[in-house]
């Protein structure tokens, strides 16, 4: 079948309209129209070649919100007509130790990610388009109260800093600073928050406190004022990054406390400049990383969210708004993510 989407053809030409082939279903599968897709960074990185792995044209997208269209004859989960989210995966080889342990996102065969994703010949195609279709195991249940548009991004953005604070054991009294107000950073926060940790948000742009504030942070930090730096020295259990390109970790690591952690999510590649061992040497710091989540811990996030009444701010787009967006973005200037009503693609076509 053939269906209308929203695709780069190159790292420098705009995204534009493409019909795009999607696969036939089987029996375990969910055919779902896709109502609203969340803008993550990572669509820009693709759609730009950032990580020099783009197969053209490429249909970023995986914050996906829908409706459940048809179910083959397997699936016992899902019915036409349910809201149902998918995120970053499609698939995994769901036999491995990762898979086994519900760490799809670790799988030894890396997971079927939702777009660009050479596995199965046929390169994925992501949410900037008219419907997808998914094995049951990756479709998430969405909770009933959430908006729609707004719940979009807990399936990137929301998950892929819960993932840390649940593995770091954020709870009551946790000291945990977010690097970066973005996407990801305004999720870290109220979910942090929620979690019962004490917040602090680092950010290299002012004017940002009245929103973290607003978000959950109790303390803002400017990381280019040394002074502010200084003044939170050995304070924080968990640092969660979330900045997208190389910058200086040096100055973030006298702010954990003794064995405490800064876990990347935002940038991947080499540190320029390079990290310095003494401090994590001398005080048992680490510095981790972190990849998305897992589908059963995506789905405790989605129903906390559920009980918590947690969302992401979202400036909602039409399809046809995309490549101005991602310029937006280059410029920190999203508050704090943009969904796409993919309704508006419809109007393409
Ligand atoms: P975003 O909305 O663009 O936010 C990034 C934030 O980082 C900005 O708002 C800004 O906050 C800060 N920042 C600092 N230096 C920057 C610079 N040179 N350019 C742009 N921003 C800078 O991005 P996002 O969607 O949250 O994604 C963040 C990163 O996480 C991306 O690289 C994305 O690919 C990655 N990601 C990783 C995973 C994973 O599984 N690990 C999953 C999803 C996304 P301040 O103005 O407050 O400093
Ligand atoms: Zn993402």
């Amino acid at each position: 079948m053939t269906i209308l989407s929203y695709a780069a053809q190159s790292a420098t030409s705009p995204l534009a309209p493409l019909q795009i082939p999607r696969r036939a279903p089987n029996a375990d599968d969910v055919v779902i129209d896709i109502l609203y897709c969340g803008v993550c960074h990572s669509d820009l990185h693709t759609a730009r070649n950032d990580w020099k792995n783009t197969i053209y044209p490429v249909v970023p997208g995986h914050e996906i919100i829908g409706r459940v269209r048809s179910v083959g004859a397997s699936v016992t989960r899902f019915k036409a007509g349910d809201h149902v989210g998918v995120g970053c995966m499609v698939d995994s080889c769901q036999h491995c130790a990762a898979c086994n342990d519900g760490l799809e996102q670790y799988c030894a065969q890396f997971p079927t990610v939702t777009y660009n994703d050479p596995h199965g010949g046929e390169p994925t195609y992501g949410g900037y388009s008219e419907h997808i279709v998914v094995t049951e195991k990756f479709v998430l249940k969405l909770p009933a109260g959430l908006d729609l548009a707004a719940a979009a991004p807990l399936l990137c953005a929301g998950i892929t800093t819960w993932s840390p604070l649940r593995h770091w054991q954020v709870g009551k009294g946790s000291r945990v600073a977010v690097v970066g107000l973005g996407g990801l950073g305004h999720m870290a926060l109220q979910l942090a928050k929620a979690l019962g940790a004490e917040v602090t948000l680092i950010s290299r742009s002012p004017g940002k406190e009245a929103d973290a504030r607003r978000l959950g942070a109790d303390r803002i930090v400017l990381s280019t004022a040394a002074d502010q730096m200084a003044a939170v020295a050995g304070q924080f259990d968990l640092i969660i990054d979330t900045v997208p390109y190389a910058h200086d970790l040096n100055p973030y690591l006298p702010t954990l406390a003794v064995g405490a952690t800064l876990v990347l999510v935002g940038y991947l590649g080499e540190l320029d400049p390079a990290l310095n061992t003494t401090a994590m040497v001398l005080q048992r710091k680490s510095v981790a990383g972190s990849l998305i989540g897992g589908i059963a811990e995506t789905q405790e996030l989605l129903d906390f969210c559920g009980q918590h009444g947690i969302t992401s701010d979202v400036e909602v787009i039409r399809i046809q708004d995309i490549n101005a967006a991602y310029e937006r973005m280059l410029k920190s200037d999203v508050k704090y993510r943009f969904v796409i009503d993919m309704a508006s693609l419809r109007a393409t076509g």
